[in-house]
């Protein structure tokens, strides 16, 4: 067990955190990324924004100051908007995830964040949650080693980015592949970055088989702590993507994740079927749970 904050208590459950604002303070339309996507999924209401010092330990200063000065809705990329609240949702979410470091807790938060860059938003992410999450880890709790598991369906390409070289930071993606961003695929793991891209139409089997190789290369890694960028758009019942992983997959896939490291903490990524997301975040709490 690394320093810092003590670790939840055997036995009790992972704690949710949210803020209901981030729906009001980011607004979307009918994007698929849409503000309902937090509602029902219950959750402790959290007061902390990210500082301009921790978000910068992830993002260039240019971007960050884009971000802020945006006065009216802009789109920021082909599928990513923002509007004149955008840049306080984004330092919301992003303080919400470092509260569930702290509490090794499951952060419940949009807009997402694993597709945004250094210096750039993309694929409906603004702020990389994630990556402010483990840099602050490392730099305000003393947790050296941080090990990130992406089980969205899509590749967390700006995550990839930001730790690319770093091997402190271990970054693993679960992802369909070829699929958007199109990052990802075949031949592009290297000594801290791992990438299982598998085809459409997996399943509980194929993500069972690929974790295998996960719990091998995160358990010689030895980190700290582990992040865990939980997306549910691999669900066999979302509209965004062709994965068939199902209810208890995810439970399977988030006690997995459990096991890996003495702390652990989640953030919320996709996940796009308001009908289906607040059972699956509970699954997800569950497994992580356990
Ligand atoms: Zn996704």
């Amino acid at each position: 067990m690394g320093p810092g904050p003590a670790r939840r208590p055997v036995g009790d459950a992972v704690e949710l955190l949210t803020n209901p604002a981030l729906a009001r303070l980011h607004p979307t339309g009918n994007h698929p990324e849409r503000q309902d996507r937090l509602l029902g999924l219950g959750g402790e209401t959290v007061e902390r924004n990210a500082t301009a010092e921790q978000l910068a330990r992830a993002h260039t200063a240019d971007y960050l100051a884009l971000l802020e000065r945006i006065d009216r809705p802009v789109q920021l990329d082909a599928d990513t908007v923002a509007s004149e609240t955008s840049w306080q949702a984004a330092m919301l979410a992003a303080g919400i995830a470092l509260e569930a470091v702290d509490r090794g807790g499951f952060a419940l938060v949009r807009p997402p964040g694993h597709h945004a860059l250094a210096d750039r938003a993309m694929g409906f992410c603004l702020v990389n949650n994630v990556a402010v999450a483990a840099r602050y880890a490392q730099a305000e709790l003393g947790l050296e080693r941080v090990a990130i598991v992406d089980f969205d369906v899509h590749h967390g390409n700006g995550t990839e980015a930001i730790f690319r070289g770093d091997d402190s930071v271990l970054f693993v993606s679960l992802h369909q592949w070829p699929f958007y961003p199109g990052t990802g695929g075949p031949g592009t793991s290297d000594g801290s970055t791992l990438n299982l891209p598998l085809p459409a139409g997996s399943g509980d089997d194929e993500y069972r088989a690929a974790f295998g190789e996960v719990d091998r290369i995160v358990q010689s890694f030895a980190p700290d702590l582990l992040l865990v960028s939980a997306g549910f758009d691999a669900h066999e019942q979302d509209p965004l993507a062709q994965m068939l992983v199902s209810d208890s997959g995810f439970r399977e896939l988030a006690q997995r994740c459990s096991a890996l490291a003495p702390r652990v903490a989640a953030v919320l990524e996709g996940g796009y079927n308001l009908a289906t997301l607040p059972r699956l975040v509970a699954v997800a709490q569950e497994g992580f749970s356990s």
